[in-house]
């Protein structure tokens, strides 16, 4: 390993077929790496691999993360096309927003198996391999939601918890052995998932959609949305071999929101 390359590295990108994740595909790319999206729709995933940088090495493999099965297939076949994964990008996520009264068992169960069971599963299926790697690396896309409570997201607040909580268990665990785990904690990022909550915020309150749009970017004191990028970059550094002391680590990227 090189100390800024990761030449020779193969990376597998949960919801890797836009947003954060498509930016955390490009910049992997970007640095070497060739890589397996994970995702569930699979023409998205196909536009995403199409939009990769020529020559870069990367498969697609349709699963729903927070089926085990979905899982253990996509990382047999994965295994089955000759990659032997080094670093495991855990993005796939969903925000459904609702107040505690009104989250019922079907927005619970999903929100937490695509967020925190989700995470598990590809991390118990990459487990062997990323050992076999000894410098492997594990990124979980959190959130500060992880860190903090926001109102009306119970849901997606206890999985992105649980998601850190799950990210400092297996760095100790896993300390000796040469693999990291990290989480990386945005605040609101412009991605599908705000422009959802915009359109809801919108259709709940009145308020327009750029009004709507206004008050989420507002709560990061720098009075904007965090561009995908951003995160891709920290996500990026994480998997480097000379971040390699740096382990059950949350890399917040907010602007400042959780400073105070
Ligand atoms: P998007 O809605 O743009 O992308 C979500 C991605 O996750 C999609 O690729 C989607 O795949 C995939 N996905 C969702 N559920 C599943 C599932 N059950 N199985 C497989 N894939 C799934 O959102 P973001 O890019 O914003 O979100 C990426 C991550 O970043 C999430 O974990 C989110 O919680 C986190 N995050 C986002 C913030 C934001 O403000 N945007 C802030 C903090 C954290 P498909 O296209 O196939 O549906």
């Amino acid at each position: 390993m090189t100390p800024n390359s990761l030449a020779g590295q193969h990376a597998v990108v949960t919801g890797g077929g836009r947003g954060i994740g498509l930016a955390i595909a490009h910049r992997l790319a970007s640095l070497g790496a060739s890589l397996s999206l994970i995702g569930r729709d699979r023409a998205r995933l196909y536009d995403a691999v199409q939009s990769l940088p020529d020559g870069t090495v990367c498969d697609a493999h349709v699963a729903d993360v927070s089926s085990a099965a979905d899982v253990a297939k996509a990382f047999a076949s994965i295994a089955k096309a000759g990659h032997r994964v080094s670093i495991l990008v855990n993005n796939a996520g969903i925000a459904r927003s609702a107040r505690l009264a009104a989250t019922d068992d079907a927005l619970w169960a999903e929100t937490i198996g695509a967020n925190l069971s989700g995470t598990f599963h590809c991390t118990r299926a990459a487990l062997p391999a990323l050992l076999e790697a000894r410098a492997g690396r594990v990124v979980n896309v959190a959130s500060t939601a992880g860190l903090v409570g926001y109102a009306n997201v119970a849901a997606y607040v206890a999985s992105k918890h649980g998601v850190v909580g799950l990210t400092r268990a297996l760095a100790l665990e896993l300390a000796s052995s040469g693999v990291t785990v990290n989480a990386v904690c945005p605040g609101y990022a412009d991605t599908d998932i705000v422009r959802e909550a915009v359109a809801s915020i919108a259709a709940r309150t009145g308020r327009s959609e750029a009004d709507a749009r206004t008050a989420l970017a507002s709560r990061n004191p720098q009075k904007r949305l965090i561009a995908p990028v951003e995160v891709a970059s920290a996500v990026a550094w994480l998997c480097l071999p000379e971040s390699r002391s740096v382990n059950g680590q949350t890399i917040v990227i907010d602007g400042g929101e959780t400073a105070s």
